[in-house]
Order: structure tokens, then C-alpha cells, then sequence
């Protein structure tokens, strides 16, 4: 058992209405100087994404806290191993804002947390330039191409409130569950 609770649009045969409710709002911006519960929930955030080794990043809703905070593995793109905290291979985003898509689009598959069991194709721009704070709360640029763009927007996406069923062009799911998607994805 990972040692978050990740928040979840559904899981087995069931929509979790409480979660979705969440995972769908635009989350809060946070201001600077940041509160003792900001950098708590910061913390907590860094915390869960280091605690695992099945996610290439993890966005503050998809633990329930619904605040503009994200976490993603910005080196060694393909290890699987839990990252340590306070180490250089991942980026914290805060306030994180796209100011610039560059490149073409790209359609490939994609997987998330939050939507068990099923990947998406989802079409992304391959590079792009975004402005945030860091943990400190000082402003940052960040350029991101290839495979870290594509990660960088799904993690923004979703401080929107918005998931990859809501971008995808096609959505699999496995077999044994097709009552139970097909139900969801006609409604
Ligand atoms: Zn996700």
C-alpha cells in the first residue's frame, strides 16, 4: 500500500462522486509568502510522489488537496525507482502557467492514478515554456520537450481540474471491465 491515499474517478465498479468532485475543480492558487499549511501541503505532496515508483508525477488534487502544486521526475525519465526527496531529479511547480507551446503535436498513450485501469492516446504539444514558483516561492521559467512536456501537461492539466478521459482521442480499457467504462464513457 503506497502511504497516500491517491484520489481516484472511480475504482473497481464504482464512481467515487466525493474524489471526481475534487479531482474536477480548479485548485487554489497559493500566495507568497507561503502560509505554514502551504508548505505543509507542499511537503506532503513531495512526500507521496517519493513514496512510489509508479508515477512519473503527482499533482497536489490527486491527493486530495486542492492547491496549484505539482511534482514530476525531470531526470532519468525511464528509472522506476522511488526518487529520494531533496534530490535533484524532480521539478516542484507552483502557480505553474504555460507561456509558450512550441513544436508540434503528438499523439501518444498515457496512463494516470486518478483514472484506474484504462490509458488514453492524448495529442500534446512536444515542447513548451512554463512560469512558476519554486518551493520558496521565487518565481522560475522552465522549458520542457519530448517526453517532460508531455508529463508537464498532464500534471497541469490537472490543477484545471481536468484528466486525460476529458483530452483523449481514444480511451482502452480492459475487457473484463467493458460494462463498467462503456457505461461511464457513453453517459
Ligand atoms: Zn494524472
Amino acid at each position: 500500500m503506497p502511504l497516500y491515499k491517491t484520489w481516484t474517478l472511480w475504482s473497481e465498479n464504482k464512481i467515487n462522486e466525493a474524489e471526481s468532485k475534487l479531482l474536477r475543480r480548479k485548485a487554489e492558487e497559493l500566495t507568497v509568502p507561503f502560509s505554514d499549511q502551504d508548505k505543509k501541503d507542499i511537503s506532503t505532496l513531495i512526500d507521496a510522489f517519493c513514496s512510489r515508483d509508479d508515477a512519473a508525477g503527482l499533482a497536489a488534487p490527486q491527493i486530495g488537496i486542492s492547491k496549484q502544486i505539482v511534482v514530476f521526475r525531470s531526470k532519468n525519465l525511464d528509472e522506476r525507482t522511488p526518487l529520494a526527496r531533496g534530490s535533484n531529479d524532480y521539478d516542484v511547480l507552483i502557480n505553474p502557467r504555460i507561456t509558450q507551446i512550441r513544436g508540434d503535436q503528438e499523439k501518444a498513450s498515457e496512463g494516470c492514478l486518478s483514472c484506474p485501469d484504462i490509458t488514453v492516446d492524448v495529442l500534446r504539444s512536444t515542447a513548451i515554456k512554463v512560469k512558476a514558483l519554486d518551493q520558496e516561492g521565487r518565481k522560475i521559467n522552465k522549458r520542457y520537450a519530448g517526453f517532460l512536456a508531455r508529463v508537464a501537461q498532464h500534471e497541469l492539466d490537472h490543477l484545471e481540474g481536468k484528466l486525460i478521459i476529458d483530452r483523449g482521442t481514444t480511451i482502452y480499457y480492459p475487457k473484463d471491465k467493458k460494462d463498467f467504462f462503456e457505461k461511464i464513457f457513453t453517459d
